[in-house]
């Protein structure tokens, strides 16, 4: 096992009971990759795709042992664990797992692109993520998160609860 590293990973649900989706995913990560910050919990427009349910997301920071490839591993298979089976890209989901960055890795594989390629677009990834770490600069680029954010609109997130979202049960 390499090093334990710090990464951070965007949560995303758009079926079912969204947030109880987010806490289920959060509940399997442990303890393989442990949680070392969680944001608080924002609805969102879905991009794309845009004839589809509303998303819940978040975003965690964690450490783990877990080299890039077996952590993407381990989270499809928590996705899957929540019921999530293939289907279109960017349609709706019980429960989507992405890894934002891996420390400072910068990776360009078949398999997975790390820091995630489309964060800069995404107000659900930025705003939570600069919630949680504002002037965090991810590996290659030029600026922070928080500058990030400011450039793009997020007038379609709404906060739904503070970061005691993560240890709620039952609720919608
Ligand atoms: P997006 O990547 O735009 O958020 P998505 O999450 O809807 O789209 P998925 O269908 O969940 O896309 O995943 C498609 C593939 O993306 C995965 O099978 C995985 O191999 C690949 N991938 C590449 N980089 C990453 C990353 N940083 N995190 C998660 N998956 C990644
Ligand atoms: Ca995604
Ligand atoms: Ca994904």
């Amino acid at each position: 096992m390499a090093d334990w590293v710090e990464v951070g990973i965007a949560l995303g649900a758009n079926l079912g009971d969204r947030s109880a989706n987010l806490r289920f995913g959060l509940a399997r990560l442990a303890p393989t990759v442990r949680v070392t910050k969680l944001s608080p919990l924002y609805e969102s427009a879905p991009v794309g795709v845009t004839d589809q349910p509303a998303f819940h997301n978040a975003v965690c920071l964690a450490r783990t042992g877990l080299e890039p490839l077996q952590l993407l591993d381990f989270l499809k298979e928590i996705e899957h664990a929540a019921g999530r089976r293939p289907g279109r890209r960017w349609g709706p989901r019980l429960l989507d797992l992405d890894i934002l960055f891996f420390g400072d890795r910068v990776i360009e594989w078949g398999r997975l692109t790390v820091p995630h390629p489309r964060i800069r677009e995404r107000g659900f990834v930025l705003r939570p993520l600069a919630d949680l770490d504002p002037t965090r600069r991810l590996p290659g680029w030029t600026e922070d998160v928080q500058t990030a954010l400011a450039a793009i609109d997020t007038s379609d997130l709404v906060a739904v609860a503070g970061p005691e979202w993560g240890a709620k049960a039952g609720e919608d």
